[in-house]
């Protein structure tokens, strides 16, 4: 069975650059920042997409990003965040478990996300 490196993350056998975490949800740095923090959200439990989470876990993820974007937009002096999600390989997912990105904006960074 291959090993999905999320998962990993959430159950700390595999160290990641942890920002927030709360009991199903955590956030963390991504490894291949499109901007100097750009974070991950992801459930802690293996869900692939946005339409297989759980619907319980909808306040939890909401409380999640808005706590996590406000205290990025902070961190970097950010001026816009954009909140972008990937589902299934179509559409440029990579890993597949259901991920937020959350990507600090400036004023005519180039960026196109
Ligand atoms: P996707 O294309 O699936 O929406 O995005 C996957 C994201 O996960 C990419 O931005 C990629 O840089 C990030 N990523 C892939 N592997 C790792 C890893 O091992 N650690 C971290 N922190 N991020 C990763
Ligand atoms: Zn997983």
């Amino acid at each position: 069975m291959s090993e999905c490196i999320f998962c990993s993350f959430a159950q700390r056998k595999i160290p990641c650059e942890l920002v927030y975490s709360s009991r199903n949800t955590m956030a963390f740095l991504d490894i291949a920042p499109v901007h100097p923090g750009h974070v991950l959200v992801i459930p802690k439990a293996h869900h692939p997409t946005l339409w297989d989470l759980p619907a319980g876990l909808g306040e939890e993820m909401l409380e999640t990003m808005q706590k996590v974007s406000k205290a990025l937009v902070r961190a970097v002096n950010a001026q816009g965040l954009n909140v972008v999600m990937n589902n299934h390989k179509a559409a440029g997912q990579l890993v597949e478990h259901a991920h937020f990105h959350l990507i600090p904006r400036y004023e005519n960074d180039g960026l196109r996300a």
